[in-house]
């Protein structure tokens, strides 16, 4: 962090989601209801959100709303959380192993220099 008195590192790592509705009502783009704001109000509305901080977020994503009846069906091939953990360490595993001459060992570490290297995409990705 700095300010005009000075500079601090603080020893975190950090990911941030965040949410927010498209306008006030929260319908704007929505298929089931109309929006019922004005261009002024949308406007409004999403300037309360600095450019400073927009540009902090790397990743920006229009989420499309879940109806409820979606959210409350069960899902008989849902994955269990077992399956889920084996996954995440098997994930875990690989990146200590790639990483292993690196000095770090999860993704979250890469610096950019090494995004360049490890990440690279081809003409599908
Ligand atoms: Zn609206």
């Amino acid at each position: 962090m700095t300010r005009a008195s000075g500079s601090l590192k603080y020893p975190a790592r950090v990911m941030l989601v965040a949410a927010m509705n498209p306008c006030p009502c929260g319908y704007y783009g929505d298929r089931s209801r109309p929006c019922v704001c004005t261009v002024t109000q949308i406007r409004r509305y999403r300037a309360k959100l600095s450019g400073p901080l927009l540009d902090r977020l790397d990743i920006h994503l229009d989420v499309p709303p879940v109806p409820v009846r979606e959210l409350r069906a069960e899902l008989p091939s849902a994955e269990g959380s077992a399956a889920i953990r084996a996954r995440v360490v098997a994930a875990r595993d690989r990146q200590r192993r790639r990483y292993r001459s690196d000095g770090f060992y999860t993704n979250a570490q890469l610096k950019p220099r090494q995004v360049k290297r490890y990440c690279g995409l081809d003409q599908h990705a």
